[in-house]
């Protein structure tokens, strides 16, 4: 089968396992493969590193100020881990206090617009398979593919917490449970771009999928989209 450069955008709630079928399609089909949740992390983890987060404080005027000496970049050869001003942060933004203020610096204005633009500058090289929250309806409004993801909001508490025990982080299933509401209320509810699925985005609600079954069912839209634009 040959091919074609095909953009796909993947939004849904938080752990509902959007970075893992993105990485399996950017595998499968050869494309390349951006974490768009890791640029919010990235902006925040900066934010903790230089004490502009204390406590219920976030200092906004600060983080304005310093939002130009913020350099995101990935390193596609590295299954595309994020550095931070030139520093491999993959781990570090993945930590409790990041996750804990991540959504509500996702929500100034300012930062969002840096990371779209960035975010749409990369869209532009095409075969690009990109997850967040605001892909498919701002990002890549055009994208030849929109999935929804999402799970039972159980379900993706006790699928995150085994995840974070195996990577050897203290955390306990009620804070992981609660930390995924919050985010949900403050992704869904906040001013700009709140998460919403696209008009024209296919839902999969992976509750009660395995990795195998949801994979087979977005491998075969994906190919199907390949085969009507090669004919
Ligand atoms: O995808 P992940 O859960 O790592 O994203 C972390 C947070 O970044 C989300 O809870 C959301 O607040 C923010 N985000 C966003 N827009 C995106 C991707 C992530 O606001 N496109």
């Amino acid at each position: 089968m040959k091919n074609s450069l095909l953009n796909i955008a993947i939004d849904g709630h938080s752990s509902c396992g959007k970075s893992s079928i993105a990485k399996d399609i950017s595998k499968k089909f050869k494309m390349k493969y951006v974490d768009s949740g890791a640029m919010y992390r990235a902006v925040t983890l900066f934010c903790l590193q230089n004490n502009f987060i204390n406590g219920e404080l976030i200092d906004h005027q600060k983080i304005l100020k310093n939002l130009h000496s913020i350099n995101i970049s990935f390193n596609y050869e590295t299954k595309s881990e994020i550095l931070l001003n030139g520093s491999n942060v993959e781990n570090l933004i993945r930590d409790n206090d990041v996750s804990n203020y991540v959504s509500k610096i996702s929500q100034i204005d300012q930062v969002r617009s840096k990371l779209i633009s960035f975010q749409k500058e990369i869209c532009l090289q095409k075969n690009v398979v990109m997850d967040g929250r605001d892909i498919g309806t701002k990002v890549m409004p055009n994208a030849d593919i929109k999935l929804f993801i999402t799970a039972d909001i159980d379900v993706r508490a006790n699928r995150r917490f085994q995840e974070l025990l195996l990577d050897g982080k203290k955390v306990t299933y009620d804070e992981v449970h609660k930390n995924l509401s919050v985010r949900d209320f403050d992704d869904t509810t906040r001013e700009i771009n709140p998460l919403i699925k696209a008009k024209n985005a296919i839902v999969i609600d992976n509750t009660s999928l395995n990795f195998v079954e949801q994979n087979n069912i977005i491998f075969n839209i994906i190919k199907q989209k390949i085969n009507e634009s090669n004919n």
